[in-house]
């Protein structure tokens, strides 16, 4: 731990504004430096392990929570707690906030939300080599921590190129798995694949329970942004099920939804698949994040990709309608970003059905004739209750799936959505059971060692909040609005935001256990 310690100091060192506490730290001798001392007076903490809150003195040395109870001031930095909520600091456990991370290291939309540790490598992609990405955080070091799976999707490129619209040969599959192994040694925290994705909708079951075997040789995880969210959700649920049973690995459902209208309702019969394979003994878990609208690609509505009027109409009757499907990004034609698809088929003049299958073609002739034909939307097709019934499941913990960059709020809002939504409005649960879900929880589900819950020891990523006021602002209207209620962040000790500002230094750590 000296040497993550030394590398949390050496962070702080560089950063350009800097307290008066973190000067003196860095300019003495590491070895004889006083350490920087917290006291944070008559806090409520809810320590992340679901346990029930208490008001107490938690004092804050160095990077490690040192003291928690009735405790007297001792040449500390005095913080008043009356009234806020101190938690371990939010994990987001399916994060797309790599995007635009590095250009703006200081994270404030994530730190604004009380976030300090993000899981990317999701859906399925992920940096290769995972190398390269440690080795760019180590040189710029961010106020999070960050921490990455490998990806089915982007190891199956690297192997198979552009002939990948087959099953994998054995050779094939076995040359994955060596690329897969040699990631997960070098610091990825599992194998994430996005089943519903080109090149990971063309694998088997048994190319992913092959690579999925081979994780849990190395004591991963898996996680997965299953086949189907919609159509065959419930086959793409035992097909994860599965995998699970077959690999003997822990299995994590990405962003789990009920994204059809006629499924609406069934919330409670998935939860009866994932509970009969819990009793089963098999390790499954999900995350969810608190929106009714998901954001992926125009194609991922059409599963046997087969672009015809009548799967277009079943996709804008059944998963989408085309007031709620907003293009977010269109690289053939920029001004259709920010309308709906049923703005663009007025503007076109013509009909949605046949306006959704013209832009697909154009971006995809865009794309063969050389790039540009980049295209994401968000659409419109979960219900609350859904959520709700998914989120009390005691295995579901809070992840974004966000990014800074994107058009959908929950990059910005998915954490406070879910105190000011599915705490204080809808009552579906206790602060305690949120503060769980966004830490404990999460941690356990992605077998980090040291990280989620706070106790004497514990590494200090911590919010300081407002429990009656935390809120996201970010909407679909304003996607980038900061959330607010969040008082106080600290990764590894030191203070990254105070009140709506960065406050200059960058601590984060790189997470791989
Ligand atoms: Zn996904």
């Amino acid at each position: 731990m000296a040497g993550a310690n030394i590398l949390t100091w050496l962070s702080v060192c560089r950063a350009p504004l800097l307290f008066m506490a973190f000067i003196i730290s860095c300019t003495n001798d590491q070895n004889q430096s006083v350490p920087f001392q917290v006291l944070i007076e008559d806090v409520t903490l809810i320590d992340g392990t679901g346990s029930d809150r208490k008001t107490v003195d938690v004092r804050i040395v160095g990077s490690r929570v040192d003291a928690i109870g009735d405790l007297s001031p001792d040449d500390d930095e005095i913080i008043d707690g009356t009234g806020l909520v101190l938690s371990p600091g939010f994990i987001d456990t399916h994060s797309h906030h790599d995007r635009g991370l590095f250009e703006s290291p200081e994270a404030l939309v994530l730190l604004s939300q009380g976030v300090t540790t993000i899981i990317v490598g999701q859906d399925g992609g992920s940096t290769l080599p995972i190398r390269s990405l440690k080795e760019e955080f180590l040189g710029t070091p961010t106020s999070v921590n960050l921490g990455s799976f490998v990806g089915h999707g982007t190891i199956r490129s690297e192997v198979m190129g552009v002939d990948y619209l087959k099953e994998a040969t054995p050779d094939e599959i076995a040359a994955m798995g060596e690329l897969l192994s040699q990631e997960l040694r070098s610091g990825a925290l599992g194998f994430s694949t996005g089943l519903e994705y080109d090149p990971g909708i063309y694998s088997t079951t048994s190319e992913v329970v092959s690579l999925a075997r081979i994780a849990a040789e190395h004591g991963k995880r898996y996680s997965s942004h299953m086949r189907s969210e919609d159509r065959n959700l419930f086959d793409a649920i035992e097909e994860t099920i599965s995998i699970a049973r077959a690999a003997g690995i822990p299995v994590h459902i990405s962003h789990i939804k009920l994204a059809m209208k006629s499924l609406w309702g069934r919330a409670s019969e998935v939860l009866l698949l994932l509970n009969q394979a819990r009793e089963e003994g098999l390790e499954v878990t999900a995350d969810l994040y608190p929106y009714e609208y998901w954001q992926s690609t125009m194609t991922v509505l059409f599963p046997g990709r087969n672009f015809t009027r009548e799967a277009a109409a079943f996709a804008l009757q059944e998963l989408a309608p085309p007031e709620g499907i907003l293009i977010d990004r269109y690289e053939p034609n920029r001004s259709y970003e920010g309308l709906t698809l049923a703005e663009i088929a007025d503007l076109r003049k013509s009909d949605p059905v046949t306006t959704y299958l013209d832009l697909i073609a154009e971006s995809q002739a865009a794309r063969k004739a050389g790039g540009g034909g980049g295209e994401s939307i968000i659409g419109t097709s979960m219900a609350t209750q859904d959520i709700s019934t998914l989120l009390k499941w005691p295995y579901t913990n809070v992840a974004s799936d966000g990014s800074s960059t994107s058009r959908h709020p929950r990059g910005y809002g998915s954490f406070p959505k879910i105190f000011r939504t599915y705490v204080r409005e809808r009552g579906d649960l206790s602060l305690e059971e949120a503060v769980h879900k966004m830490t404990g929880l999460a941690s356990e589900t992605l077998g980090l060692k040291a990280r989620g819950t706070l106790e004497v020891g514990s590494i200090a990523d911590m919010v300081l909040f407002d429990p009656e006021k935390i809120t996201d602002k970010a909407t679909r209207q304003d996607p980038r609005a900061q959330s607010s209620g969040v008082i106080g962040v600290w990764v590894a000790g030191a203070r990254v935001y105070d009140n709506g500002l960065f406050t200059g230094v960058y601590p984060g750590q790189w997470i791989e256990e």
